[in-house]
């Protein structure tokens, strides 16, 4: 490996999973999202393109299912393992990782709550499938509701102004949905289910919310065209609407009672999994520039012969190996835990993210004029990371609803 890991307790079977994993993210994934980078976002979903064969490879060796229990057929891996392993998969690509997350998210959450029905009309065949027929999505944001969605437990997520205007009313047997899901669903255009988070009870504010898995060839679902954006340009983004979809019952995971309990084990997982997605692309970062600065020659020598140059790189380790160890203490953590400590993987989010960008900018500053440029790899890795300052929750209003829990004590 190119790095030192500082965990002595690994196992000869956990190093080699993590080989194969490096392996297939350093000859498949990175290339693929290098070439899909470039296209326009239409074009990366098209039927002829690399993506879906890329995307069916990940789901022939499982990297769809890493995050799901081995009863149900999942992974089954520990939190140790899973971090071990979104590292290496975001160090390959971030825009594939964050693909495979959100297509296992609606089977993971079911797992959490499982009813007979979802457990063999849904997350069993998810778990079988090795050809990407069942891809999830986590449709959360609004057009007019982004960080208001993301605020469990604090003051604002009671008030009723904040109430999403994706609504749910029962009627019999079946939920009927109404509403529209922004444009930033990732694999919102491709998706063959979404984890919709709908609001049940205005009167409650976002909290009145519900959480349901919609199959999306029912009647009355419609999808926007994909959206253009700066980094992460090989996940596939777009609006999904609901106009009176019917979806039966057992679909529904939670209602009001339990919707921001289940909606802060959502924030608390995604982020200790950004913590670990984010390592991989810092470190992505850092062994780019490392690599240039030992061939490019300046002032006689390579780059790396100059002091500043080293200053910069140690720095630049520092932080990578800082996200790493901080990462996956908070998932080993708070993959136990219930209810999480959600303020933990905020933290996790927030400090790897932004370290992700700063090693980024670093990287790109190191490698000069060709870090500008579409030839080299950081300037994609850049563009990546500044997305994920926003990703999941913006940091500084993440910052907020984590100094919220703070104050609180909770
Ligand atoms: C690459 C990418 C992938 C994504 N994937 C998904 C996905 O799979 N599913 C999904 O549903 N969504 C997804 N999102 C959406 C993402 O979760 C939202 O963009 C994020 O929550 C922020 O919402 P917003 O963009 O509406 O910004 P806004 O909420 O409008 O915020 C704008 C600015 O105002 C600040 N702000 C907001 N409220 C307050 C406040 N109360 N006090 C002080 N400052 C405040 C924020 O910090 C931010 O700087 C994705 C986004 C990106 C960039």
């Amino acid at each position: 490996m190119p790095y030192l890991d500082l965990n002595l307790n690994l196992t000869k079977e956990q190093e080699m999973t993590r080989k194969t994993v490096h392996e297939f993210a350093r000859d498949v994934l990175r290339p693929a999202s290098l070439e899909l980078d470039k296209l326009d976002p239409e074009d990366v979903i098209a039927k002829d393109s690399i993506f879906w064969k890329v995307f069916k490879q990940g789901y022939e060796i499982g990297l769809h299912k890493i995050l799901i229990p081995e009863i149900y057929g999942g992974g089954g891996f520990s939190p140790l393992e899973v971090h071990m392993l979104f590292e290496e998969i975001s160090w390959g690509s971030i825009d594939f990782m964050i693909a495979f997350g959100v297509a296992c998210f609606p089977a993971f959450l079911s797992s959490m709550v499982p009813n007979d029905y979802l457990v063999n009309t849904f997350i069993l065949p998810f778990c079988e499938d090795k050809e990407a027929k069942i891809i999830g999505c986590w449709a959360i944001t609004e057009p007019d509701h982004g960080s208001d969605t993301l605020a469990p437990f604090t003051a604002q997520f009671s008030l009723p102004e904040c109430a999403g205007s994706c609504r749910a009313r029962l009627e019999g047997d079946e939920w009927v949905i109404n509403g529209t899901k922004a444009a930033w669903v990732s694999c919102g255009t491709v998706a063959t289910h979404a984890a919709v988070y709908l609001t049940i009870e205005p009167e409650m504010g976002m909290a009145g919310g519900g959480i349901c898995i919609v199959p999306l060839d029912l009647p009355g679902v419609s999808r926007g065209k994909p959206l253009n954006k700066l980094g992460q340009r090989a996940l596939n983004q777009g609006e999904i609407y609901f106009d009176d979809v019917r979806v039966p019952k057992e679909n529904m995971l939670v209602e009001q009672d339990s919707y921001e309990a289940l909606l802060d084990i959502t924030l608390s997982t995604a982020n200790a999994c950004m913590g670990a997605f984010f390592t991989g692309v810092a470190r992505a970062c850092y062994e780019e520039a490392l690599e240039y600065c030992k061939q490019r020659i300046q002032g006689g020598k390579p780059l790396i012969e100059h002091q500043l140059v080293r200053y910069k790189l140690f720095h630049m380790f520092k932080l990578v190996e800082a996200c790493r160890y901080f990462s996956r203490a908070v998932m080993e953590f708070n993959f136990n835990t219930n209810p999480p400590y959600t303020q933990y993987s905020i933290a996790s989010k927030v400090f790897c993210t932004q370290a992700a960008f700063e090693v980024a900018n670093e990287a790109v500053q190191l490698c000069g004029g060709y870090g500008l440029s579409k030839e080299s790899t950081v300037e994609k890795l850049f563009r990546d990371a500044r997305a994920g300052l926003i990703e999941d929750g913006s940091n500084d209003f993440l910052a907020l609803v984590a100094g919220e829990a703070l104050v609180g004590g909770e």
